[in-house]
């Protein structure tokens, strides 16, 4: 969703509100099934603009640890700059964002903040007890009883090193 941001350049406008339901195609719109909500306002800087905002939604994500699907609040805070000042081509190299034919994409905008926020490996909850790695199932949901030997299992490298360091010592005893 691209606005003009042209009025806020004369003098008698303060601010443009926003208030929009953005939705997204493809991925982020999987992930966003309900899109997200953004809020804020765009103010009129020196050679540009500045979005103060945040941005809410619900995302559908699988939990790392048992594979479930769950929905993940997001809510992120908005500041960015745009100048007349920054080139397209040095928008890598500047913290600014370029503003060209004075309007701003916030479709861009959004989407790219919600990538940087996506987290690399989403929980359902920090408790989540993930799925056994002996039987497979669910251990939120059913005690399997595996647990010890899963913790053995961790161990086992610990325990073939403590054999090892007894075998030497008894090597160096005879
Ligand atoms: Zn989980
Ligand atoms: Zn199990």
């Amino acid at each position: 969703m691209k606005i003009s941001v042209d009025r806020l350049f004369h003098p008698d406008i303060e601010a443009i509100e926003i208030e929009q339901t953005l939705r997204f195609r493809e991925e982020l719109g999987q992930r966003y099934p309900n899109g997200v909500r953004l809020n804020g306002r765009i103010t009129h800087i020196s050679h540009g603009v500045h979005v103060h905002g945040s941005i809410e939604g619900s995302e559908r994500e699988t939990c790392v640890r048992c594979l479930e699907p769950f929905w993940r609040d997001t809510n992120i805070l908005v500041e960015e700059t745009y100048s007349e000042d920054v080139k397209p081509q040095d928008e890598l190299f500047s913290d600014v964002a370029p503003l060209t034919d004075r309007s701003i994409d916030l479709s861009a905008l959004v989407a790219q903040l919600l990538e940087v926020e996506e987290p690399l490996a989403p929980v359902c909850r920090e408790s989540c007890a993930g799925l056994c790695p002996r039987c497979g199932v669910n251990r939120n949901e059913i005690a399997c009883g595996c647990a010890q030997d899963a913790l053995d299992e961790r161990l086992a490298g610990l325990a073939v090193l403590r054999d090892e360091l007894s075998r030497d010592e008894e090597l160096h005893r005879r």
